[in-house]
Formats: C-alpha cells, sequence, structure tokens
C-alpha cells in the first residue's frame, strides 16, 4: 500500500495527447487530491474518467482575485491540492508560477511529479543539438512584435524552442527565416498522437512548405544554433554600425544598418549607447 499523501501543493504534469503517459504518481496523487486546480475542468474531467475518479475541480489561473488566492492557500494548508493544466507540465507556457511562489512563502509543502512537456518531447525529435537549449515559449502574433523578439533571439548561441499554432505557423517561419536567417530547424506537431509528424530541414524550406498550408493540430517549432557563417555576421553587423557611425549620429547609423541587414533598429541604437558609455568609462 502507499503512503498516505501530505498536505500541500502537487504540481502534476499530465500527458500531452497519449493518456497512456500518465506516471503511477501523477495518478495517485490525482486519486488521493481533495482538490484539483485546472484550466479547464472539460478537459481534466476525461484525465479523471480514464482514472475512474470524480473529484473536487477549481479553475485556476494566476490572476485569480486577491480573495480565491487566499481561499486556494488556506486549503494548501491542510489539504491535497494538485494542480494540472491541460496537458504536460503546469507553469510552462500555463498558469501556476505564482501560487507556489506564495505557497512556498507561505510555508506549505509543494512537490512536483514531474512527466511530459512538448517542448522536451520536440526537442528529442528535433535531431537538432540538444545539450544546450533555450524555451521560448510562444512568440507574439504579430510581425513587428514577433521580429523584435527574434532580433533579441539572434545571437543566442543555443537550440531554440516555440510554441505555436497552424493558423500562425507560415508567418512565424516566414519571420524566423527573414531574421535569424537560414538554419536547420523542425516543425514537430501532434507529438504522441495519432497524427504525430515530425518534419526538418531549413528554415527557408520549412518557410516554403508552410507558406500557404495551416497544419491542424499542436505544434512544436525548434530551431537549430547560429551556423558558423551567421555567428560572423554579428560581427559584420557590429563593423557596419562602427562604420556607420563615423558619418552619422547614433540613431541614423542604426536605422541604416538595421534597414541594410533585416534587423532590429532599437537594439542597434541600444549598442551604440552601450558603446559610447563604454569608452566614457
Ligand atoms: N504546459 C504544456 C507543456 O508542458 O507542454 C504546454 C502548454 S501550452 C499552453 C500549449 C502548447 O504546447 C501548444 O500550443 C503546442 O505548441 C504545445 N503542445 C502541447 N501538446 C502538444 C503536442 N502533443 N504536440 C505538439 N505540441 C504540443
Amino acid at each position: 500500500m502507499s503512503a498516505p499523501v501530505e498536505h500541500g501543493l502537487y504540481i502534476v504534469a499530465t500527458p500531452i495527447g497519449n493518456l497512456g503517459d500518465l506516471s503511477h504518481r501523477a495518478e495517485e496523487i490525482l486519486a488521493a487530491a481533495d482538490i484539483i486546480l485546472v484550466e479547464d475542468s472539460r478537459v481534466t474531467g476525461k484525465l479523471l474518467n480514464y482514472i475512474g475518479k470524480k473529484k473536487k475541480m477549481m479553475v485556476y489561473n494566476d490572476h485569480k482575485g486577491a480573495a480565491e488566492r487566499q481561499e486556494i492557500l488556506a486549503a494548501i494548508g491542510c489539504k491535497i491540492v494538485a494542480l494540472v493544466s491541460d496537458a504536460g507540465t503546469p507553469l510552462i507556457s500555463d498558469p501556476g508560477y505564482k501560487l507556489v511562489r506564495e505557497a512556498q512563502a507561505a510555508g506549505a509543502y509543494v512537490t512536483t511529479i514531474p512527466g511530459p512537456s512538448a517542448a522536451i518531447a520536440a526537442l528529442t525529435l528535433s535531431g537538432l543539438p540538444s545539450d544546450r537549449f533555450l524555451f521560448e515559449g510562444f512568440l507574439p502574433s504579430k510581425t513587428k512584435a514577433r521580429s523584435e523578439v527574434l532580433a533579441e533571439l539572434a545571437p543566442i548561441k543555443t537550440t531554440l524552442i516555440f510554441y505555436e499554432n497552424g493558423a500562425r505557423l507560415g508567418g512565424m517561419l516566414a519571420d524566423t527565416l527573414a531574421v535569424l536567417g537560414d538554419r536547420p530547424a523542425a516543425v514537430i506537431r501532434e507529438i504522441t498522437k495519432k497524427f504525430e509528424e515530425t518534419v526538418t530541414g531549413d528554415l527557408s524550406e520549412l518557410a516554403e512548405r508552410y507558406a500557404g498550408e495551416k497544419p491542424k493540430g499542436e505544434i512544436v517549432v525548434v530551431v537549430g544554433p547560429p551556423l558558423a557563417e551567421d555567428a560572423a555576421s554579428i560581427s559584420d553587423i557590429e563593423a557596419a554600425l562602427r562604420t556607420a557611425l563615423e558619418r552619422l549620429p547614433a540613431s541614423k547609423a542604426a536605422g541604416e544598418v538595421a534597414r541594410t541587414y533585416g534587423v532590429d533598429r532599437k537594439q542597434l541604437y541600444e549598442l551604440t549607447n552601450r558603446w559610447k558609455a563604454e569608452s566614457q568609462q
């Protein structure tokens, strides 16, 4: 027989498609829970049905009001409270971190029941370097904001992982190609489900393939680190900026170089400010 379950907050990872991936421990905690904090009671209801349990569910998000938050924290102090999301690991592009922080601050027992997460599952399927990676979650949906975030990511020398959906995929790949340049990448769809699919190729090939296609289902895009010649092009951009600064004020130089290389003007301008500050030290 399993040991009795202590009162506290249990962060419980659930399957990302195949219910068979629910771990034994996750099932035990869900079965023992007094309250399950959920994103959507219909989704978690199906999981509970799968394990043959009926439980009290409360919808949780990180924007809950103070009164509801106090009620949840009080419950964590004297009951078994499980936090789940619709799929995968709670807190990973899903609500929960504020609750974990507050429960810890209140001295409650907080633990995790680890399990599936689409980000890690996709990384393992991507065939891209997995020793260092950066998980970015969802990029903004509008090109301008998306390109600004991508420009921040451009110099980072690790594999990048993004969550996406079919409707935005074509635009996301086009912007990623425009800002990061061509890199090996993978579009991974419906992991652990019937129509699981991994499509690998350079960003240019993937952007072309998905330009007019809105694939169904849930998607992760994994992009490899900059190629050696891309790393050189970052120093090319810096060299061009220094040359432009010899004849133009900083804002104009940043604008000119940003247009030439298709990179973020604001970031270049900030770089000129850092150089100025360094030269005055
Ligand atoms: N917390 C979850 C996790 O640990 O994976 C992620 C939640 S996030 C709101 C949902 C996104 O995860 C989807 O839009 C998709 O990008 C990705 N995702 C979830 N399940 C997936 C699956 N089976 N295959 C591919 N991507 C998936």
